[in-house]
């Protein structure tokens, strides 16, 4: 790198990581341009195309990664899928640095046989969230749900499926989303987690939000709320793990 010009950075995906990333070298004191490349049209990662709708306090940071982007050191590139549309040679060729930031973006195959009606959290939610990547419309055909896991995914998409598409109508789902939405049968949503209430990855916000309205029951079975030595010391430990735990054992209750 010659002195008399700023150092070149390449970053590879506009979601927090690399937003924040660009940050971190604008106020490292160093004279930066900076190139964020992005596949999708619009920015942000799972920001925009994963937190769910009814969330918008958490979408709210785009506030902050906006400000970001404004800066006059930093050029947004969407539209372009690095590997496919540019390779990381041509990369090299132009730019001092390349910071993948690409997010984990794939859902994992959890392998379990019988796959059929079986669906990657993802895909349900870059539906609502309306990536232009996913299906745009969702038939939800089925009375009855599991939901696989306890971390705020599991919780978003139940929350989700036990909502009436007019109640999302106050967020920003598009159109399509409201009317397949509109059509969704579930009456029950079940939700698996593998060990016990003081393991659970939500949070006591996100466990009191499935009370939402009249017509929602949340039952919680007595025999579930289980504490071994270990799920004790988590709970005395972790002043949101007891909140968690003591939720539960009301809806149980
Ligand atoms: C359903 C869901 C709900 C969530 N809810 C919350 C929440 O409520 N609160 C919370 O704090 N966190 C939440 N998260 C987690 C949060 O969204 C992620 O931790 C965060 O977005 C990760 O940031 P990232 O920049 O690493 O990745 P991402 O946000 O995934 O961003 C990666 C970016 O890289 C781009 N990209 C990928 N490959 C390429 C390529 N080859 N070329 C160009 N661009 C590329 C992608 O399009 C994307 O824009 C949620 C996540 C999901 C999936």
């Amino acid at each position: 790198m010659s002195d008399n010009r700023p150092l070149r950075v390449a970053v590879i995906g506009s979601g927090p990581a690399g937003i924040y990333a660009s940050d971190a070298l604008m106020k490292s004191g160093k004279d930066v341009s900076i190139d964020l490349y992005e596949k999708m049209a619009a920015p942000f990662g799972l920001i925009r195309y994963g937190v769910a709708p009814d969330h918008p306090r958490i979408k709210g940071i785009i506030k902050a990664l906006h400000k970001v982007l404004d800066k006059p050191q930093i050029r947004l590139l969407g539209n372009i899928n690095v590997g496919e549309d540019i390779t990381l040679e041509d990369l090299k060729k132009h730019y001092d640095a390349v910071i993948y930031a690409t997010g984990a973006t794939d859902d994992r195959d959890l392998n379990i046989p019988g796959g059929e009606h079986t669906f990657g959290a993802g895909k349900f939610v870059g539906f609502y969230d309306a990536n232009p990547h996913f299906d745009e419309a969702w038939n939800v055909d089925s009375e009855s749900i599991a939901v696989i896991g306890v971390g705020n995914v599991g919780l978003d998409i139940a929350r989700v499926l036990a909502k009436t598409a007019d109640e999302l109508l106050v967020t920003e789902i598009p159109d399509n989303v409201y009317e397949s939405l509109k059509t969704n049968k579930a009456k029950e949503v079940h939700v698996f987690g593998r060990r016990g209430p003081a393991q659970a990855k939500f949070t006591p916000l996100e466990l009191k939000e499935l009370n939402h309205s009249d017509t929602i029951e949340v039952i919680v079975n007595p025999e579930d709320i289980d504490y071994d030595e270990g799920s004790e010391a988590a709970r005395h430990n972790s002043k949101i793990t007891d909140q968690v735990c003591t939720i539960l054992e009301n809806y149980a209750v």
